[in-house]
């Protein structure tokens, strides 16, 4: 019998990145990954995909919008849909291969199948018809998530969809109504949006992107409008009728009422994911669920059985790749008996869509629920010279500062590029720097991000240029 250090199940960003830091700090590992591709959700159906398709729509739609202003004169661009998919597709295949190449530089055994665990160190890994057992030292629970479902609404993936399925239409739907206003909605809404769909988007609460800065959001919902998104907010769908040619999405609103019927070709269901332990055996073994179906961990990643952690979307927190990704790091420097942490205060998200939405730390909301004095800066990329001159004016950044400290508690950033400026943000947070360190802090001119400097400085009410 195969005999490890660690093994793995799951090869998602959590289950991959985890096995190599573990490999690195001198542990035999392996991975166990029922899927014929390694990367999980996030390479395979997920973040990668999706900005492939992200990216091209956009060009498609500069193309026909943008380019002619700047004096880039061509003609209509025509969409070839099957072409488009094939990009997204080998962006998908890059990356899977980089982490079989991660796999084999770091010597860690691949073992493909469907991993259960029948105790403390012991792995059950089937495929097809046959099965092998390893034992282990340690085991990392990274299963990943799922897609929820709403009752009453069934799946098939051509008509009715979930992200997988929207992110392979076989052509562009006229009428797409999206069920749920979420990061992963207004993504693939902006994908079809932009390649000719009608989009609808119908939420349960009364704002879009629950838990992001309540500002930010309203702005953001405001320029989805421009762009020809329709909402329905504090509105739910309660039944899909798919027996003739054009679905009929019943809706009525969350409080209850009058109902309604909207017509559409396709359906995106983009309600969230679960947590997947589906076949992993953790309850004969011993391993406890919270109320919500996740692996209850301990702070140190450590499950109810000794010997079996969890990391990912499976357990608590955001389900975000980058912090599946340092839960990772984190849980094989505690096994190897390091310290490894990670700081949940400072997890940047992101909407990647254009413009794009990015926030790190506390929202307003948060603050004052939490009674903390806080001061606001704010500064409008109307009034940066870098967007001024490219025409990309849209959004503004906002810093939330301590009132008494000035620490930095909060920045929400909404425009262009807006994911990768957050990250200076993200570093200022983990040094505990202030809206004053920031605004002292040189910054290249003209760059977008001298806006982040000017709300430093707007903290303190000393912005230059506004
Ligand atoms: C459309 C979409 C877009 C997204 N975009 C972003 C984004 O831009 N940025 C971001 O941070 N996050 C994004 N996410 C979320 C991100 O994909 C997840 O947070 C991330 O993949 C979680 O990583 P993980 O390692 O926990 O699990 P996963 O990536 O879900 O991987 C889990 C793996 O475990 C395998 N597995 C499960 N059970 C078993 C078993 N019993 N035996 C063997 N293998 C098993 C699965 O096959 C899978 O490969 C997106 C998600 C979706 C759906």
């Amino acid at each position: 019998m195969a005999s490890y250090d660690l093994v793995v199940i799951g090869t998602g960003p959590g289950g991959y990145v985890c096995a190599v830091r573990a490999a690195q700090l001198g542990m035999k590992v392996a991975v166990v990954e029922k899927n014929p591709t390694l990367g999980g959700t996030c390479l395979n159906v997920g973040c990668m995909p999706s900005k492939a398709l992200l990216h091209a729509s956009e060009m498609f739609e500069e193309a026909a919008h943008s380019f002619a202003k700047m004096g880039v004169s061509v003609s209509a661009p025509k969409l070839d849909l099957p072409s488009m998919m094939n990009f997204k597709q080998q962006g998908i295949d890059g990356n899977v291969k980089g982490v079989d190449f991660l796999m084999k530089k770091n010597k860690i055994d691949v073992l493909k199948g469907a991993g259960k665990i029948l105790g403390a160190g012991k792995v059950e890994v089937s495929a097809n018809g046959s099965t092998q057992t390893v034992e282990t030292k340690n085991i990392v629970i990274a299963t990943g998530s799922d897609i929820a479902r709403l009752k009453g609404i069934e799946i098939d993936e051509k008509r009715i969809v979930s992200s997988t399925g929207a992110l392979s239409l076989e052509k562009v739907p006229e009428r797409l109504l999206i069920i749920g206003a979420g990061v992963i909605g207004l993504e693939l809404g902006s994908v079809w949006k932009r390649l000719g769909a009608e989009v609808m988007v119908v939420e349960f609460l009364d704002r879009i992107l629950p838990g992001m800065d309540g500002e930010i959001a309203k702005q953001f919902q405001r320029i989805l409008e421009k762009q020809g998104f329709a909402f329905k907010l504090g509105t739910k769908v309660t039944a899909v009728d798919t027996s003739g040619k054009t679905l009929l999405a019943k809706v009525e609103p969350a409080a209850g009422g009058a109902s309604e019927t909207i017509e559409a070709d396709v359906v995106l269901v983009a309600i969230g994911r679960v947590p997947f332990t589906d076949g992993l055996g953790l309850k004969e073994a011993g391993v406890a669920l919270d109320n919500r179906g996740r692996v209850q961990i301990d702070p140190h990643f450590a499950t109810t059985v000794k010997g079996i952690y969890a990391i990912g979307d499976v357990v608590a927190g955001p389900m975000l790749a980058h912090k599946a990704e340092d839960e990772g790091v984190a849980v094989a420097e505690i096994i190897a008996g390091q310290a490894g942490h990670v700081n949940y205060d400072v997890i940047p998200g992101v909407v990647y869509t254009t413009p794009e939405v990015s926030s790190v730390g506390k929202t307003e909301e948060e603050l004052k629920q939490a009674g903390i004095a806080y001061t606001v800066g704010k500064f409008p990329f109307t009034a940066n010279g870098r967007s001024k001159v490219n025409q990309t004016t849209e959004g503004f950044v906002k810093i939330l500062a301590d009132a008494k400290t000035d620490r930095v508690l909060g920045v929400h950033i909404i425009g262009r590029e807006a994911g990768e400026m957050i990250h200076e943000a993200a570093v200022l947070m983990e040094f505990g720097g202030s809206a004053e360190d920031l605004a002292r802090t040189c910054h290249a001119h003209p760059t977008r991000s001298e806006a982040i400097k000017e709300a430093a400085l707007a903290v303190g009410k000393r912005a230059i240029h506004m």
